[in-house]
Parts: C-alpha cells; structure tokens; sequence
C-alpha cells in the first residue's frame, strides 16, 4: 500500500478538507469535531490530509481498516463507523492501536466482546494498547433496516453495561446515521432532534457531566451542527465520490 501522493491530488483534498473545516469551526465555534470518512479511498488520501494537519479519520470496513492502520502513522485518531458483527469486534481490538473511537456499538453482546479482547491486549502489550472508546449507535428514524439500539429501555441497559461493567472501554457517546428522507427535508431534523433529547436523558439518568454526539455528513453536517452535533463524518465533499462497495 503506497503512501506516495502527487501535489496535485494533495491539493485537492486539503482545499475541500479545509472549506469543510472552516465551515464546522464557524457553526460550532471549534467545538465540533470534523472526522474525515476515507472508506475505500487510498491510504495515500489519508497520509495527504494528515500531512496537512488532519488526525480523526473514519473507516467503515475491518479488514480496511487494519490494512491502513498498519501503514498510516501511529497518532492517527481511528473512527470505526461502520456496521459491526459482533464476530469483528475481536479483530478491531486486537490490531488497532490506535483505535479512537468505535462509533456503532448497538449491543450489550458487541460491548462485552469488544472489552474483553481490549483487555487482553492490554494485559499482553501494555505498553502499545490502551482503552478504546465506544459510541452507541441509536436508531432514530424506527426503519427497521437501520442499525441501532432503540431509544429507551434497550438503550439504558446497554450504556450501563458499558459504565459498570467494561472497564477497558470508555464510553464516548452516541452516534446515528439520518435518513435518506429526513436528511434531504429542509428545516429542522427530527431524528438529530431525537438523538438531542436522547443525549439529555442519559447526561440526567447516569450522572454524566456530558456527552458526545455524532451526526450528519457531507450532506446535512450544517443541520447537524446547528442542532446539536459535536462530532461530523464527512466523506465524499473531501475524497470526492466513492467507487461502488464491491467486497463488502
Ligand atoms: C459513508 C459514511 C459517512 C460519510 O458519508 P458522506 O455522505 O460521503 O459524507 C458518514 N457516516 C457513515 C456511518 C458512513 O457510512
């Protein structure tokens, strides 16, 4: 896997990085952070844009992102975005370093797993493994084919197993993915509405002083922001469009 980028394409991907950043900066007054989505995008994309200064980049696939970790340097906040088997959880904790932050934790199962391969690493090679943070990925738009814990009790129960029982797992926050439909509606957003209201019910029911969320992407990040969003993953506006998933 080459790291070698030309000047022209570094050019590129740092004047659209850029122009989103600014946009996030100002929305959010710096308090909203910009996670590049590179999936199936070169590993040399990703060594452009962190040459440039750039350090949060999201993956959505597990062999994907082994192949690049294991490349790309080592201070690299990793966001893994994607849909999560409970059987991959192993994999993640086990090859990743520097895994920042699993954002599609939906349940109790995928939390235990994912904690206790943690720990074993981090008993074996301390030294290079620490604790990975977790994000519960919340369906807020009831379509069954969506990913996600539903809001209440499912939802509770899953974030007190990752507070009281998951010690090598600290708890970030919660994460959704908008609809196609809500997320091409102008006006305000139901769903990121929802994850809102969510948010102030775990901070008051656990005790929390506060809490990430992670919401919108390249095409609704500003609704996002202005409703809330302390984390964005945007993909295409910065890599441009992507092939199709082939493999995957
Ligand atoms: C692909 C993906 C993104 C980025 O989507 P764009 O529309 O390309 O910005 C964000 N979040 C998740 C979960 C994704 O799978």
């Amino acid at each position: 896997m080459s790291l070698a980028y030309t000047q022209e394409r570094a050019g590129e991907l740092i004047e659209n990085a850029n122009s989103i950043k600014n946009k996030v900066h100002n929305l959010s007054n710096g308090k909203t952070t910009l996670v590049c989505v590179s999936k199936l995008k070169p590993a040399s994309d990703i060594q452009a844009l962190y040459d440039a200064g750039y350090r949060h980049f999201g993956e959505n696939y597990v062999q994907e992102l082994i192949e690049k970790a294991k490349v790309l340097p080592k201070d690299i906040k990793w966001h893994f975005i994607g849909g999560l088997q409970t059987n991959k959880c192993k994999d993640l904790s086990k090859n990743i370093t520097n895994l920042h932050v699993v954002e599609t934790i939906d349940t109790i199962k995928k939390a235990k797993k994912l904690n206790d391969t943690r720990k074993q690493m981090i008993s074996e090679d301390p030294s290079n493994f620490g604790k990975v943070g977790v994000c519960v990925q919340v369906n807020t738009s009831g379509e069954e084919q969506k990913s996600g814990c539903q809001p209440g009790d499912e939802l509770d129960e899953l974030i007190k197993v990752i507070l009281e029982e998951c010690d090598c797992l600290e708890f970030h926050g919660l994460m959704t993915i908008g609809s196609y439909g809500a997320s091409h509606s102008e006006g305000l957003n139901p769903e990121f509405s929802l994850l809102a209201e969510v948010k102030e019910h775990v901070i008051s029911k656990f005790n929390l002083s506060d809490i990430q969320i992670s919401m919108g992407m390249s095409g609704d990040f500003v609704q996002a922001i202005k409703q809330g969003s302390t984390s964005v993953r945007v993909g295409s506006s910065i890599f441009g469009s992507r092939p199709p998933n082939n493999g995957h």
